[in-house]
């Protein structure tokens, strides 16, 4: 038996965790379950897994969480603080499932305990990348990645043959934009951009696949995950999400890992690592699928790309900067406060009037990201007026 935290559990990963724990009862036992403000559903999770704590990040929820927990047995708990302090409680796996750079700290406090973390958490792995990898080695802790790409990755890359490793292949559906021409992008609303078609997840991976920011912070993620060059990483859209990506050898040889799109693969990867679990998702039909395409990322329509690697061969504080910005823009996009183009221009706006040293500690990436926010936000208050 397994013991789990899941840090973000009433999230879209947090939620397809908790459909496989379920499943399993007999292989996990759940330590602590996080949420931001949905106690209902951290609630009602809390009591059907029979976790020992819960814990809402905004406080003013708490009240409403210790009323849902009466006589439960499930201890509550509220404010940041506090999910930082259920991430350090000892575990066997810690699922990071909390959306954007909020999640870097508690993530940080489960490697800091020397836990096996499975990250979906991308935002913190892009904006404290050395960080998080000396703190990794430091403690050793073990950093399984979620994200369905780097999944396949790990899945791929032999590493007793890292050293005869010629590329990574990053694949990229493209995004529900894939080809609609520059000029319509603009009026691109939140509700499309939401709608990717062939992935279900939360509102803010969605829009940074439409914009494919999210291939670009997942080749800064690469980058810290796996020992590679940022050079040696290259991006091909896929339209149809079956191959999740390839690693390359020195031999010529490409070998890439396949399924259906449905995260429970990946989380189950990481969840019974190094052993292997059964998931009740769709089995892969390639008859069904037909054919496979495979295209050259269009830089120009989508800008965030290039931006992205631009921030990581510059290293430092330029990737932090890049996601925090990104945040901003992204929920100010979702807010209907700005188009769906201006995401980029603002992240491109802060990176360009932003350029501090780079962080060496947890708390000096905090403050670059808080800073970038500021100046983000006030570039969305400039086109917004
Ligand atoms: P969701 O928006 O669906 O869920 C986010 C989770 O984080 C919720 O539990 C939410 O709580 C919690 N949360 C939000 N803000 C805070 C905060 N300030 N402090 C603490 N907790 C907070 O996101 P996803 O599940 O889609 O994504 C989670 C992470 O996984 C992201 O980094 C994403 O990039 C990555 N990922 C997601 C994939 C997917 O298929 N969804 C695929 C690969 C990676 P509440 O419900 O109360 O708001």
């Amino acid at each position: 038996m397994k013991t789990i935290t899941i840090l973000g559990a009433t999230g879209s990963i947090g939620t397809s965790t908790l459909d496989l724990v379920e499943r399993s009862p007999d292989a996990f036992s759940v330590v602590a379950l996080t949420a931001n403000r949905d106690v209902d559903r951290l609630a009602a999770a809390a009591i059907r897994t029979r976790a020992k704590r819960a814990v809402v990040a905004d406080e003013t929820c708490l009240p409403a969480l210790r009323t849902a927990l009466a006589g439960t047995g499930v201890e509550a708990a509220g404010g940041e603080a506090a999910v930082t302090e259920a991430a350090a409680m000892p575990a066997d796996v810690t699922v990071a499932a909390i959306v954007g750079c909020a999640g870097l700290r508690p993530a940080m406090a489960a490697v800091e305990q020397g836990n096996t973390l499975a990250l979906a958490n991308k935002e913190a792995l892009v904006s404290a990348g050395d960080v998080m990898n000396a703190a990794v080695a430091r403690h050793g802790a073990t950093l399984l990645p979620v994200d369905s790409e780097h999944s396949a990755i790990f899945q791929c890359l032999d590493s007793a043959l890292a050293d005869r490793v010629s590329r990574i292949i990053l694949t990229a559906s493209g995004g529900p934009f894939r080809e609609r021409p520059l000029d319509a992008m603009r009026e691109i609303t939140p509700a499309q951009a939401v709608a990717h078609p062939n992935w279900s997840m939360g509102a803010k991976i969605s829009v940074d696949s439409a914009t494919m920011m999210n291939k670009g912070l997942e080749l800064i993620e690469a980058f810290h995950l796996f020992p590679i060059a940022s050079e040696q990483i290259e991006i091909v859209v896929h339209r149809q999400s079956v191959i999740h990506s390839m690693v390359e050898y020195v031999d010529g040889s490409v070998i890439a890992q396949l399924g259906t799109p449905d995260m429970r693969t990946p989380i189950a990867c990481a969840l019974a690592w190094p052993d292997r679990m059964l998931t009740p998702g769709e089995r892969l039909d390639l008859v069904k699928v037909g054919r496979l395409d495979f295209d050259a990322p269009d830089l120009e329509r989508f800008p965030a790309l290039a931006l992205a690697r631009a921030a990581l061969e510059a290293g430092g504080a330029r990737p932090a900067i890049l996601n925090a910005a990104n945040e901003v823009a992204v929920a100010a996009f979702l807010a209907g406060r700005i188009g769906f183009l201006e995401i980029a221009a603002i992240v491109a706006d802060t990176l360009a009037c932003y350029d501090p040293a780079a962080p060496d500690t947890l708390d000096a990436v905090l403050h670059v990201d808080r800073e970038a926010r500021v100046l983000a936000d006030e570039r969305v208050k400039e086109r917004v007026a």
